[in-house]
């Protein structure tokens, strides 16, 4: 019987990592073996883990160049390599058409396209070095099909689907597998913030009858990142208990 954990000493970043899907990841990679460069924009927010072996908290905001820069260069003096990249960091601002404001369309693309393809841009020099790497970004359901009041989150999404196509077949060739997860209707403070009589509109077209759990996207996240999905680049799975099918 063999011991071996999925992520035995790999390196990752998981962005977004106190709470929610973001928070299950990490918890679960660090349960397979990885050395995890955690990401949290509040500072102390990630004090609960702390002094816990092969996990590095980073307060940063994945906005600021500069901060995404300073992540790269202390992975590289500390590991001097890099196998995973998780982009979970992202927000969410409802609104309809016409009532969408300028800022609100600023806020939303700077944390979930732009800080994306720069945390990407990054990770694919330490990658392209090793022949070697996995990027999971999160995308969602919304990013797909799209939704009445979400517009802006779902075209940011939409981005990062159309990002995680395009970098798979650039990268390809430098054993670099580029894939993104879309989940459903997750149960975290993101999802709870539309309120309740919103989810239990949802929950009429989840076929699985109930929200999905932070874990069951860690669990495709896992695979993703490990050996286990070798060939498996350019994807968009969807996690959403037969929402979309
Ligand atoms: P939460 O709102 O529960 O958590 C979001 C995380 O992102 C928090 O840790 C937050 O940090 C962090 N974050 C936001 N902005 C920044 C920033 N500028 N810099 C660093 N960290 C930041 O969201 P979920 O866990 O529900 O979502 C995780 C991902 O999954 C998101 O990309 C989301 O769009 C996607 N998703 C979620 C779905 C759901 O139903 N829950 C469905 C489909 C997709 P802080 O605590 O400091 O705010």
């Amino acid at each position: 019987m063999c011991n071996s954990k999925l992520l035995d000493g790999k390196v990752a970043i998981i962005t977004g990592c106190n709470r929610g899907i973001g928070r299950a990841i990490l918890e679960l990679f660090i349960e397979q073996g990885a050395i995890v460069y955690a990401v949290a924009r509040s500072q102390g927010s990630l004090s609960c883990l702390e002094g816990g072996q092969n996990f590095i908290p980073v307060y940063m905001d994945v906005t600021n160049n500069n901060h995404v820069k300073d992540l790269f260069v202390k992975i590289k003096k500390e590991q001097n390599r890099l196998d995973i990249l998780v982009n979970n960091a992202g927000i969410m601002k409802d609104a309809l058409i016409g009532m969408i404001s300028r800022s609100q369309i600023e806020e939303t693309y700077a944390v979930n396209v732009f800080a994306v393809i720069d945390m990407m841009q990054y990770a694919s020099k330490f990658f392209k070095r090793q022949s070697s790497g996995s990027i999971i970004n999160l995308a969602s359901i919304m990013g797909t099909h799209g939704n009445v009041g979400q517009s802006l989150y779902s075209s940011s999404k939409g981005a990062v689907v159309a990002l995680t196509k395009s970098a798979a077949k650039e990268l390809a060739s430098s054993g670099i597998r580029v894939n993104a997860i879309a989940p459903g209707a997750i149960d975290t403070d993101m999802l709870r913030s539309i309120g309740e009589e919103n989810i239990n509109k949802l929950l009429k077209g989840i076929h699985a009858g109930k929200l999905g759990t932070p874990i069951e996207i860690a669990y495709t996240a896992l695979f993703l990142a490990s050996d286990l999905s070798k060939y498996v680049t350019g994807q968009v799975i969807g996690v959403d208990g037969a929402m979309i099918v």
